[in-house]
């Protein structure tokens, strides 16, 4: 046994390092972990997991609309924006909670406050210094706030779920995941939404023609855009906010919700002291191992900026926790992640995009089925799926699968399996459709 307090601490329990820490534990590792706000990290407390519950909550609008045509009538519906917002809130209470039992019940020890690493073994947190053999750092990142006057003025999706009323108007900046999952979000309850970017493009690196149709649609459900504009200041008037823009147009709303991209929490840890490293990106850098250039401490999740994605952050805790701890030898593969945006209607897409695969392999076959949804089309509602299969034309494998449409992150998570798994275009046809689905789509393309 070390001379140290601890073989293993963790700075940040959130998803990758509350996994590193209960992992080692069972190695046999005595293991501490610091957190300075709540156990849970990012996507228990203020992302993933409450942001899917309001996209439930907010999809009842549509559902309620569209029960009408299959005989349903339902008189005086109304929207109550706090016993949504509370009832989240209790289930992220009660799963913050279940958190904290899985640290104690590995006995994990957990640690309030800030933490700053103070030399290559040694950690404070709140006055009390811990030594530790091996740091692991998982604090995370945090939203992007724009250098532009009156930045002050918005809030981030770190405030989007204590909202105290609905607002009538909200500004979104920003077109990737978070803009669009909370456009769908609040328009849905009632706001009248307004997305603005500086680029033409949204959710840029998807798939053109998804990313296209989710466009479309939004447009057609009634969502603003402002596409290619550039914001110079927000400035706060007795009316609400109003934007002011590059091209000398000004814009009023009452809230200002900045979706910007996430930045990597490296500030206040003592990096600097202690020598670890930054990339270009200005998050820690790592090798395969999770390893910094300081031997004795490590990095995973979204601290390092690889892929800011959860089931990500946890591989990344398992396998180093394994490797340090376990004697077992395994890297996170990073090949074929599946991804979903949780628009309205979402999107699911794992693989390459038919650029990437063009890129990569020269000749692609592209394989598309474009089609109205079977309730949809009793519900009156003109929205059209769209499933999109890249190819490999000479080896007939799919490298690319790409949805939008009800349900398209179920319905991919299972394409992913194939997908990663290599399967060519003939398994998929030789797939017995299931009838009368969505997901037959897949095996019907020719
Ligand atoms: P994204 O990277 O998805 O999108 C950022 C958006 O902000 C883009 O539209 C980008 O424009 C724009 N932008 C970036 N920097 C600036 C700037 N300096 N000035 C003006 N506009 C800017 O970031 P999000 O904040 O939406 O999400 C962060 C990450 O969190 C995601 O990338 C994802 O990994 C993860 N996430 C995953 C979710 C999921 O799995 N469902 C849900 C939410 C978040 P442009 O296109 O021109 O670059």
């Amino acid at each position: 046994m070390s001379s140290h307090d601890f073989d293993l601490l963790v700075i940040g329990a959130g998803s990758g390092g509350v996994r590193a820490s209960r992992i080692a534990a069972g190695h046999g590792a005595r293991v501490a972990v610091a957190e300075e706000y709540r156990v849970g990290g990012t996507c228990v407390i203020r992302g993933c997991v409450p942001k899917k519950l309001l996209v439930y909550g907010s999809h009842f609008a549509e559902d309620l609309e569209d029960a009408r045509r299959f005989g349903w009538q339902i008189e005086g519906k109304t929207f109550d924006w706090a016993v949504l917002r509370d009832n989240v809130a209790a289930e992220v209470d009660r799963l913050n909670g279940l958190y904290q039992n899985t640290l104690d019940n590995n006995q994990v020890k957990t640690l309030l406050g800030h933490a700053r690493i103070i030399d290559a073994h040694t950690v404070e947190v709140e006055g009390q210094r811990h030594t530790a053999g091996t740091i692991l750092i998982a604090s995370g990142a945090r939203p992007f706030t724009p250098d532009i006057p009156g930045a002050e003025h918005g809030i981030t999706s770190n405030d989007v779920f204590h909202l105290p009323t609905l607002p009538r108007r909200m500004v979104i900046a920003g077109a990737g995941y978070i803009a669009t999952e909370f456009a769908g979000v609040f328009h849905e309850l009632g706001v009248d939404v307004t997305l603005i970017n500086r680029s033409e493009t949204i959710l840029r690196g998807w798939e053109p023609a998804l990313s296209d149709r989710l466009l479309q649609i939004s447009m057609a459900k009634g969502l603003n855009f402002k596409l290619n504009c550039r914001l110079e200041r927000v400035e706060k008037t007795e009316a609400g906010l109003v934007l002011h823009f590059a091209d000398g147009k000004t814009m009023e709303t009452d809230v200002v919700l900045w979706a910007l991209g996430r930045v990597p929490n490296v500030e206040g840890l003592g990096l600097e002291d202690v020598g670890v490293a930054l990339n270009e990106k200005g998050a820690i850098a790592v090798d395969a191992d999770n390893r910094t250039n300081v031997p004795s401490i490590f990095a995973v999740g979204d601290v390092t900026d690889r892929v800011q994605l959860t089931p990500v952050a946890i591989r990344e805790g398992h396998s180093f926790a394994d490797r340090q701890f376990g004697e077992k030898n395994w890297h996170v593969d990073y090949n074929a992640i599946p991804s979903a945006v949780f628009s309205n209607p979402p999107l699911g897409s794992v693989g390459m995009t038919e650029a990437q695969a063009r890129n990569a392999y020269g000749q692609v076959k592209i394989y598309t089925s474009d089609f109205r949804p079977m309730k949809n089309v009793l519900a009156g509602r003109n929205e059209r799926a769209l499933y999109k299969l890249v190819v490999d034309a000479s080896s007939d494998r799919v490298v690319g699968a790409h949805m939008i449409g009800p349900d398209a992150p179920e319905i991919l998570q299972a394409v992913a399996i194939a997908v990663k798994a290599g399967l060519t275009k003939a398994q998929f046809d030789d797939t017995m459709a299931l009838h009368p689905t969505m997901s037959e789509e897949l095996v019907l393309m020719r």
